[in-house]
């Protein structure tokens, strides 16, 4: 199947199930859906790829490594790291040498500081260029959850979610947005604690046995899990069922509207 066939037909598939007259009788006993971002409402994972490599590539070409940037240096020294730990880790697997400088210094290549917030205006400049889209469906799961009186919240530990949020057209639809720059702030504990998630419970009003975390990584399952939330859900994005049910999902989807069916 193509993909504008499968995005087409998950399309569909959502507006269908909203259409159903179901939304009376959706998660009867959960009052809010915390929504992981990155993987769940947004692809954002091939924007960052695609910043790392406009990044890291002129750089590497730059200081003449012995071996050229490429996609299996993602996967294998920056995916799920943080920023700057992921620059370190590539100039280490290419014998390069920078001083780390301070994660403040501007966009540059002088240090690893300045290489990571060189790859973060990157980032920032692909999302204003091209935008980003929700996955297929999320909009219509969204409005479903929302017109059956669920509340909704982003908790996510990049510090770009307002802006990818808001890039995906998605801003509006959410009353509160935990991410890394308020996790910072109020010192919050990232996934796999469960201290973000629990202080978007909170600050909703709603008992974590009464809210719902939906994720697609085994860290923010295992978040869900750990603050005993009253459903983990876990949307398989390439991670693996059984994985994602070990660490503690109760139920998993391929896709999110699958949600709306459960
Ligand atoms: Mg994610």
């Amino acid at each position: 199947m193509t993909e504008a066939l499968t995005e087409a037909l998950t399309e569909a598939l959502a507006v269908a199930l909203v259409e159903g007259d179901r939304l009376g009788e959706l998660f009867p006993g959960i009052g809010a859906f915390l929504f992981d971002l990155d993987g769940v409402l947004t692809p954002t994972a091939e924007l960052h790829r695609r910043a790392w490599a406009g990044t890291m590539a002129p750089f590497l070409a730059a200081r003449a490594a012995p071996t050229a940037y490429s996609e299996d240096d993602y996967f294998r020294h920056i995916d799920g790291k943080p920023r700057f730990e992921g620059v370190a880790a590539l100039l280490e697997s290419r014998g390069l040498r920078l001083p780390f400088g301070s994660i403040a210094d501007p966009p540059g290549d002088g240090s690893i500081g300045a290489l990571g917030n060189r790859k973060n205006a990157e980032f920032a400049r692909l999302l204003a260029d091209g935008g980003v889209a929700p996955y297929p469906g999320t909009v219509a799961v969204l409005d479903a959850l929302a017109g059956a009186g669920k509340r909704l919240a982003v908790v996510s530990s990049s510090k770009n979610a307002v802006p990818v949020l808001a890039a995906a057209g998605l801003i509006d639809r959410f009353e509160l947005v935990v991410d890394g720059v308020l996790a910072a702030h109020e010192h919050l504990a990232g996934k796999p604690a469960p201290e973000t998630y629990l202080y978007a419970a909170g600050r909703l009003g709603c008992a974590a046995g009464a809210a719902a975390v939906v994720e697609d990584a085994i860290s923010g399952v295992e978040a869900g899990r750990a603050g005993a939330f009253g459903l983990v859900v876990g949307l398989d994005r390439g991670v693996g069922r059984a994985a994602l049910t070990a660490a503690g999902a109760d139920l998993v989807i391929d896709q999110l509207p699958e949600l709306l069916a459960a």
